[in-house]
């Protein structure tokens, strides 16, 4: 009935015909609308009618339920016998057990022992036991104590000491320190630059150092961002005229220059801190911990916070300094049992602030017609909102502007264009074009942007203008991210040489954790990347948006350090009128199946018990639509505990799905083609969309995926191709992609790579390696691997009775639609009724962003909730209780068994760990498993399955 190649083994066969008329499970009998249903009405009566048939609920009679497949498939003897051939041969056919909470059939090693510990403990338990491990040595106490007394012979310390000694802080020692020896919490703010960062942790280890007790001093300081760990340390060694590595060093994810174990201050991560407490939950090595820039409200520090407040009623001698900006410091202090608060004042001058409207007053700038992408790329609710808040608070803005009478009737034009909404490259190089001719002086310029892209965008836009690239010699633009290539030091911090001036272009990094002196001029986009999560749709989006009040407030007081400055916003003042005050914590803003793993692997109990506790707990849904998610990833079992893929996915720090995808890219080695997939969907993709050329791009990219039916294999050509072409700038333009992405893209590659390494996964970190990519041109292997990362995200297609897709639906029959960026919007006809996705936008409809479309047996095989049934003589399979597949039992046993034979493959990966070695031919770690699976889900790109309109009802 079908027509396939003879590579065919499995037999799909859809059966989710929109008119259903193939059916063979289902005993229709015609039946007519009721006599007085009117146009519609009986449209609507039909479509009731086709929905309860489907639900096989006809008559409302629960007998006559009937279980409707999806697809059909059945797995030949032939087939069936190859699979238990390759799986006899293997060498832990004996040990198979499985499903033993005690993991007794896995033999002992020093991984088990530790994986075992960690999903039983409990963090209060272990904290009970531990205890501090500082102890004086007082030849160490003398030798610190001659060091500090040399300091005076060195240059550097001495010049940069009387630097020190102006700062805010300086003044403040003795209050700062008597109020640390007397309380055990204490709350410290103060005006961004006034001297927290730098100095509070060098005020303890000298006291300490002076006191002759340096030996018992060890101080550990949390900053957000690697990039200021690390460039606080070398400041704070400069300043004690020493290298990195002595008294002061600093330890970021896979980074660190240690300093030395006692009489020393540690520069961290927030992250890094966190992950010490999984195996010393007490904190043991540490005197002093200071928890830095806690006004962010980022989700470790506000996560640490809250762990710390067990962890000080066990260890009553160590220190805990809360260090903030002086934006909202109190509810710190309240959250602490109201612990002890002292504010450093700042030293400010004065910051005239301009808007918009006068930066168009200024500039004569024009904005570009309104844009029109969006009318054709479906409008998210977001922009609906920001259009209409435009249109009810910005319009009549502008009209009273007009009675007024101060700006030219241009401007006004200007502000009533949509664009004037957005952020604009071109007005911010204007801009800096009218600061730098009309202004002599060498003040510096800072300008803040909201991310990587938009910041290499000006970069270059400087370099190629009329204005700046003829006198280039004059500046010195420095741009500021943590992704950007190590930043020199001294170019940022010092002043710039006469005759010269310096830009930087920064992200928010600057508002708070890095003080650039001579700032006197700051451009502030106005926005900021944020995190969002929405519940209702369970999607999360990273996006440009709109600062708070208080990102303004602090970007604007940049430039007024040491003199009177100028601060343009890039927004109306209407719009600052609608900012939010505060910044949302993030961890009401975000995902939380990562920081729930996280809980988990730091032994923090159950979910109900722990996150009520955190300063701003996420609502109960977010937490609910975690827990169930990671359940259906197999990381949590039903009693919420680590299961071994759980174990290993809190160990890796990227969200659980693109973890999933990364270890099982490194298991069946297919890294490479994987990473490509995995670092684009957890950045974003190349693509591009230019205006006007939206049917051009669109045709580029589906080009790129001719015969894949998937967005992600399309992802992972245009990385592929780019690192190999030897000409990637035009590649680049020819497909529409962003140099500038795939760039950033490559580099996270590596970072990825190392990720895997450091659980042991790989043993190199060379993405391109051979050894990581023996099965990567296995398009099919490729596909099944992205369904076992993206599972649960898993839409069905419905088609008509000609085998067209007519709609596509999540499982439990909640309608969506491909985004127009997805090349499956223009495809009519699919191999397999399933498909698996990773991003849904909320829009008119819920759209899929990106999608696969992949064989039953890969959602079969990787999917939850496996059962096997029979219903009125026949054999299905079931999935997730939504997904019924019309199979026979022997099947479903080879299924099951390989099923069981993954799960019991990851348990013995959490307890050997190491690389898996495929092109050893011998059965060795468990590969004939691997193997066997391979043989099953990889199978279905062979045959070619055409359903035509007589052949549709069944074989
Ligand atoms: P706070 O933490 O209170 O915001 P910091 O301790 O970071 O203040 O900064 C204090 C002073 O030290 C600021 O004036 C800042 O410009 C200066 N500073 C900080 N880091 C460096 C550096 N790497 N090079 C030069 N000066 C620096
Ligand atoms: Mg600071």
């Amino acid at each position: 009935m079908y027509r396939r190649n003879k590579l065919n083994k499995f037999r799909f066969q859809f059966n989710n015909n929109e008119e259903g008329e193939s059916s063979n499970y289902t005993e229709r009998v015609r039946e007519r609308p009721p006599l007085g249903l009117k146009g519609k009405q009986i449209g609507l009566w039909h479509a009731r009618k086709n929905r309860k048939r489907k639900l096989g609920m006809e008559n409302g009679d629960e007998e006559k339920r009937r279980i409707i497949p999806i697809a059909q498939v059945l797995l030949t003897t032939q087939e069936q016998k190859k699979i238990k051939s390759i799986l006899t041969s293997t060498s832990i056919e004996n040990v198979f057990v499985t499903d033993d909470q005690s993991y007794s059939h896995i033999e002992d090693s020093y991984f088990k022992r530790s994986f075992l510990s960690n999903i039983k403990g409990s963090i209060i338990e272990k904290l009970t036991k531990s205890c501090s491990q500082i102890i004086i040595d007082q030849g160490l106490d003398e030798r610190l104590l001659d060091e500090l007394a040399n300091k005076s012979y060195n240059k550097q310390y001495t010049s940069l000491k009387s630097v020190r000694e102006k700062l805010p802080s300086f003044s403040m020692k003795h209050d700062i320190l008597k109020l640390i020896e007397d309380n055990q919490v204490v709350l410290i703010s103060g005006e961004t630059g006034c001297g927290k960062t730098t100095q509070v942790a060098q005020f303890i280890l000298d006291d300490y150092i002076e006191k002759g007790i340096g030996s018992a001093c060890h101080v550990v300081c949390t900053q957000p961002r690697r990039i200021s760990a690390i460039a606080v340390a070398e400041r704070v060694a400069k300043e004690r005229g020493e290298a990195l590595g002595e008294s002061v060093g600093y330890q970021i994810r896979l980074e660190h220059k240690l300093p030395r174990d006692r009489g020393s201050i540690c520069f961290c991560t927030t992250g890094v801190v966190l992950k010490k407490m999984e195996q010393d939950p007490s904190l043991s090595k540490i005197s002093h911990l200071i928890l830095d820039e806690i006004h962010e409200r980022a989700v470790p520090s506000d996560f640490l916070i809250t762990l710390l407040k067990d962890v000080i009623k066990k260890r009553k001698e160590l220190k805990v300094i809360l260090m903030s900006a002086t934006l909202n410091a109190d509810a710190f202090s309240a959250y602490f049992d109201d612990c002890p608060h002292i504010n450093i004042p700042g030293l400010t001058f004065p910051v005239t602030e301009y808007f918009l409207e006068d930066v168009l007053q200024l500039t004569k700038f024009k904005f570009l017609q309104p844009r029109n992408q969006y009318n054709r790329y479906a409008k998210t609710t977001k922009q609906l909102k920001s259009e209409e808040e435009f249109n009810n608070f910005v319009k009549p803005y502008v009209r009273n502007l007009e009675a007024d009478g101060t700006y030219d009737k241009d401007v006004l034009e200007q502000l009533k264009n949509p664009e004037s909404e957005w952020l604009n490259i071109k007005l911010i190089l204007t801009l800096l074009e009218k600061i730098c001719q009309n202004n002599e002086d060498d003040g510096s310029i800072l300008v803040f942007l909201p991310g990587y892209l938009k910041i290499s965008a000006l970069h270059k836009d400087i370099q190629n203008s009329n204005y700046f690239g003829t006198k280039l010699q004059k500046y010195i633009i420095i741009p500021l991210h943590s992704q950007m290539p190590s930043v020199d030091q001294k170019q940022i911090f010092e002043p710039a040489p006469p005759g010269k001036r310096k830009i930087i272009i920064s992200t928010n990094i600057a508002e708070t954790s890095i003080t650039i002196d001579d700032v006197t001029y700051v451009i502030d986009c106005g926005r900021m990347k944020r995190s969002d999560f929405d519940t209702e749709t369970n999607t999360q989006t990273l996006d440009d948006l709109w600062v708070s009040q208080a990102n303004a407030d602090q970007r604007k007081g940049r430039a007024g350090r040491v003199k009177p400055g100028v601060c343009y916003h890039l927004f109306s003042r209407c719009r600052q009128l609608l900012l939010e005050k505060f910044e949302r914590p993030e961890i009401t803003r975000i995902r939380l199946d990562g920081t729930i793993l996280q809980a988990k692997i730091l032994q923090l109990g159950k979910i109900q018990d722990f996150f009520p506790k955190l300063m701003n707990p996420p609502t109960q849904e977010a937490l609910d639509l975690s827990v169930d998610l990671l359940k259906r990833l197999n990381a949590l079992d039903d009693d919420e505990y680590l299961t071994p893929l759980g174990y290993h996915l809190a160990k890796l720090p990227v969200a659980p799905q693109i973890g999933k995808m990364l270890l099982f890219g490194a298991i069946f080695s297919c890294l490479n083609p994987i990473l490509n997939i995995a670092v684009s969907l957890d950045f974003k993709d190349a693509f591009q969309i230019p205006l006007g050329k939206e049917k051009l791009a669109d045709s580029k990219r589906r080009e790129l995926g001719i015969g894949t039916l998937s967005d992600h294999i399309v992802l992972s050509r245009a990385l592929e191709i780019y690192e190999t072409t030897s000409n990637p700038s035009s590649f680049c333009r020819e497909y529409f992609l962003s140099y500038y992405t795939l760039k950033l893209l490559v580099k996270m590659k590596g970072q990825f790579m190392q990720y895997l390494q450091d659980l042991q996964y790989v043993s190199d970190v060379y993405p391109k390696n051979k050894t990581n990519n023996f099965n990567s041109d296995n398009l099919s292997l490729i596909k099944a691997i992205v369904c076992a990362g993206l599972y649960p995200n898993i839409a069905v297609a419905k088609t008509n009775k000609h085998g067209r897709v007519t709609n596509i639906s999540s499982p439990d029959n909640k309608r969506y639609e491909f985004h127009l960026k997805s090349i499956l919007s223009a495809e009519h006809f699919f191999p397999s009724p399933l498909l698996v996705y990773y991003l849904k936008i909320k829009s008119t409809k819920d759209s899929i962003y990106d999608a696969t479309v992949v064989p039953p047996l890969s959602v079969i095989f990787f999917g939850d909730k496996y059962q096997y049934l029979e219903d009125k003589g026949e054999e299905f399979i079931n999935i997730n209780e939504h997904l019924n597949f019309k199979s026979n039992r022997s099947t479903s046993l080879v299924i099951n068994d390989l099923r069981q034979r993954m799960n019991w493959f990851l348990e013995y990966k959490v307890c050997h760990p190491g690389e898996i070695d495929w092109s050893n031919s011998k059965a060795v770690d468990g590969i004939n498993i691997l193997r066997s699976i391979m043989a099953l889900i990889t199978n279905e790109d062979t045959g070619v399955y055409t359903v035509s309109e007589e052949d549709s009802d069944s074989d």
